[in-house]
């Protein structure tokens, strides 16, 4: 089985939430239709909605992006002490099994961020 991207997951089920009251306010709209028409409309309406949301949750390479993040490190940039971040997979990257992991303070890491960006990794 595949490993579970808890950020697809995550934001799955806030989207499931987020479909019960647009679609409990289409049917209290069309709520001189009969039930059954109602509900064929409002499904539709869902459906063209949420279409576009569930293929950015399951295919958005920004969903993808796995972070680490540590408490206190010396940055490998600067040497200061403080909570270190590092990329650690996206796609057309992968340090999961980097021997030597670097991490970088909050500045540094915006940095090194945009610094991927521009070799054209997606984060
Ligand atoms: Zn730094």
């Amino acid at each position: 089985m595949e490993k579970i991207n808890f950020k697809r997951y995550g934001l799955y089920l806030i989207r499931w939430q987020l479909s019960t009251p647009i679609l409990a306010g289409v049917l209290y709209v069309l709520s001189m239709l009969d039930k059954l028409t109602a509900t064929v409309v409002a499904n539709l309406i869902g459906g063209l909605i949420f279409f576009w949301v569930d293929k950015f949750i399951f295919t958005s390479h920004l969903l993808t992006a796995q972070w680490e993040i540590k408490d206190e490190v010396f940055c490998v940039d600067c040497g200061k002490k403080a909570r270190g971040y590092r990329l650690v997979k996206a796609k057309g990257y992968d340090k999961t099994s980097d021997p030597r992991p670097q991490f970088r303070c909050e500045e540094c890491s915006a940095k090194k961020t945009e610094e991927l960006r521009k070799r054209g990794i997606e984060i």
